[in-house]
C-alpha cells in the first residue's frame, strides 16, 4: 500500500488500563508491517490525560509488548531520533503549535463554560440538529473578549473547521469522505493548556515523520480533524500518513469489546497461561488472513504474509475457543525444555513446588504426559499436584465417591494387584490392573479406574492414570489406596 520509500508506522496507545485484545491487536498488525516492509516502529505513550494514564499502565503496556515479542525501533527505553516518546514531555512542543495556530487565524479561544455548552447540546437535539460546537466564539469582538476576561473566563483553544469536506483514501475502506457539517470545531487545549489528543497525535505523527497510521476503526472519525491540523500546520497533501482503519474486534455477543472490560486486558491472558505466540497467532487472525485456511501460523510467517491488502474492512468477532484450541497446539508444539521453562513460574507461584533439582527431574517426566492434554498452562499446578504435596489427602468433596461398597472392592482388588507387581512402569501397571478389574470382575473401565484415580491423584481429573502412578512410585500409591480403604 506503500509508495512511501522508509516505513515509518506507530503504535501509540492511552494506557488507560491494561492493554486489551483490541489495542495488541493493532500494535501486532503495525509491528508486522513494519517488519515486512523493513521500516521502522515507533511505540508512543499518548499520556496527556495523566489522571487515567498512569505510570503503572505504562509500564505493564511496555512490559505486555515486549512479553508478546513485539519490540519497536524508537520509544520507550530505546529512545531515537524523534523522542521524546512519551507524550507528557512534549508539552512545549503542543503548546509551540497551538500559538501558531491562534496567530493564523486557524485557532481561536473560545470562552464557553460546560454548563452552556450542555445547554445549547440539549437544544441540538431536541431540534435534531447534529450536535457539536455551534461556532459561537469564532468572532468575538475585542469587547466580548475583554467582557469574558473580567468575568474570570479561561478559555480553551479551538480548531476553526473551515466549510466543505475531508476526503481521503483509506488503505483498507477506500475513499472516505466526512461533511465538515458534521466536524464541529474541536478544542485543541484545555483552559491549563494541557493538549487533546486530537492535536497531539497529529503533532507528532507529523514530526516522528509516521508514514502510515494502522488503528482501529473507532479513530476513523477523528482522521478528518487530524487532517485539520496537518493543514494548519502547512504539510503537504502528499506528506501526510496513510491511513488504514483496522475493522472492529467484537465479542461473542456481537457488542463492542471494551477497555474497561478486565476479560479482556492481555494481562488476564498472560495469567490464564496463554502463551504470547498463541495470542499474537490468534490476534493476527482477527481481521487478517494469510490468505489460505491456514490458522497455526508463526511470528516469521506472519512478517512474511503480512501486507493491508489482505486486511479485511468487515468486523472481526472475537472466539476465546479459537485462542484454545491455538494455544494447545503451541503447547503441544513445544520441546520439553521450553515447556518446563514456561510452566515453572505458574508451578513456583502455586507453590507447588520450591525449584529442587529433584522437582526438576520429576517435573521432566510428567510434563509429557499431561502436554497433550492442557489448554493452557494455568492448568498445570492443579494437575501436577498430587506429585509434590508433602500431606496428600483426598479433598471432602471428591472422597465420598469413593466410600461406597464398588469402590471399595474395585480399591482392595487395585492394591493387592499393584502390592505384588515387580516391574513398576505404566505398561505393566496396566496390564495387570485391565486384567483384574476389566477382564476378571468386568467392570467398564470408566468405573474401574475413575476410584483409582481419586485415591492416588485426589481428583477425578489428572493426567493418564497409569502414568500417574508410576510417576508416584510403588510405596507412595500403595499408602494412598490403603489410606482410602481403611475409611
Ligand atoms: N492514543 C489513542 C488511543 O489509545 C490512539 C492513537 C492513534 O492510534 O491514533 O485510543
Amino acid at each position: 500500500m506503500s509508495n512511501k520509500s522508509q516505513v515509518r508506522v506507530r503504535f501509540a496507545p492511552s494506557p488507560t488500563g491494561d492493554l486489551h485484545v483490541g489495542n495488541i491487536r493493532t500494535a501486532l498488525f503495525d509491528w508486522a508491517y513494519a517488519r515486512h516492509t523493513g521500516g521502522k516502529l515507533i511505540f508512543r505513550i499518548e499520556d496527556t490525560d495523566k489522571e487515567r494514564v498512569t505510570d503503572q499502565y505504562i509500564q505493564a503496556a511496555i512490559d505486555t509488548l515486549k512479553w508478546l515479542g513485539l519490540n519497536w525501533d524508537e520509544g520507550p527505553e530505546v529512545g531515537g531520533e524523534y523522542g521524546p516518546y512519551l507524550q507528557s514531555q512534549r508539552l512545549d512542543i503542543y503548546k509551540t503549535w497551538t500559538e501558531k495556530f491562534l496567530n493564523q487565524g486557524d485557532a481561536y479561544h473560545c470562552y464557553c463554560s460546560s454548563a452552556e455548552l450542555e445547554e445549547r447540546r440539549q437544544h441540538q437535539m431536541k431540534n435534531h440538529q447534529a450536535p457539536g460546537y455551534d461556532g459561537k466564539c469564532r468572532d468575538l469582538t475585542t469587547q466580548q473578549v475583554a467582557d469574558y476576561k473580567s468575568a474570570g473566563r479561561e478559555p480553551v483553544v479551538r480548531m476553526r473547521m473551515p466549510k466543505g469536506e475531508t476526503v481521503f483514501v483509506d488503505a483498507i475502506r477506500g475513499e472516505v469522505k466526512f461533511e465538515h457539517e458534521y466536524v464541529p470545531d474541536f478544542v485543541l487545549a484545555r483552559a491549563d493548556g494541557s493538549p487533546l489528543y486530537t492535536l497531539a497525535v497529529a503533532v507528532d505523527d507529523i514530526l516522528m515523520k509516521v508514514t502510515h497510521v494502522l488503528r482501529g476503526e473507532d479513530l476513523l472519525s477523528s482522521t478528518p480533524r487530524q487532517i485539520r491540523v496537518y493543514q494548519a500546520m502547512q504539510v503537504a497533501p502528499a506528506d501526510y500518513p496513510i491511513f488504514a482503519h483496522l475493522p472492529f474486534v467484537m465479542g461473542q455477543d456481537n457488542a463492542k469489546l471494551s477497555k474497561r472490560n478486565g476479560e479482556v486486558s492481555i494481562a488476564w491472558y498472560r495469567e490464564q497461561g496463554f502463551l504470547p505466540e498463541a495470542i499474537c497467532n490468534y490476534l493476527a487472525l482477527l481481521g487478517w488472513s494469510p490468505g489460505d485456511d491456514k490458522e497455526n501460523i508463526t511470528m516469521a510467517e506472519l512478517v512474511e504474509l503480512f501486507t493491508v491488502e489482505r486486511v479485511n474492512s468487515s468486523p472481526a468477532k472475537f472466539d476465546i475457543k479459537k485462542l484454545e484450541a491455538i494455544n494447545g497446539d503451541k503447547i503441544r508444539a513445544l520441546k520439553l525444555d521450553e515447556f518446563l521453562d514456561r510452566s515453572l513460574p505458574f508451578l513456583l507461584s502455586a507453590k507447588i513446588i520450591s525449584g529442587s533439582a529433584d522437582e526438576i527431574k520429576v517435573l521432566k517426566s510428567a510434563l509429557p504426559i499431561i502436554q497433550e492434554r492442557i489448554v493452557n498452562l494455568a492448568e498445570i499446578p492443579q494437575m501436577l499436584n498430587f506429585l509434590f504435596v508433602k500431606d496428600f489427602t483426598v479433598s471432602p468433596e471428591e472422597l465420598p465417591k469413593i466410600l461406597d461398597d464398588a469402590s471399595q472392592q474395585v480399591l482392595k482388588v487395585a492394591l493387592a494387584k499393584v502390592e505384588s507387581l515387580t516391574d513398576w512402569d505404566h505398561q505393566s501397571i496396566e496390564a495387570v490392573l485391565r486384567k483384574a478389574l476389566i477382564d476378571e470382575l468386568g467392570l467398564k473401565p470408566r468405573i474401574a479406574f475413575s476410584s483409582l484415580r481419586i485415591a492416588v491423584t485426589g481428583s477425578h481429573i489428572s493426567p493418564p492414570l497409569f502414568e500417574s502412578l508410576e510417576l508416584l512410585g510403588k510405596e507412595r500409591s500403595i499408602t494412598r489406596i490403603k489410606a482410602v480403604i481403611s475409611k
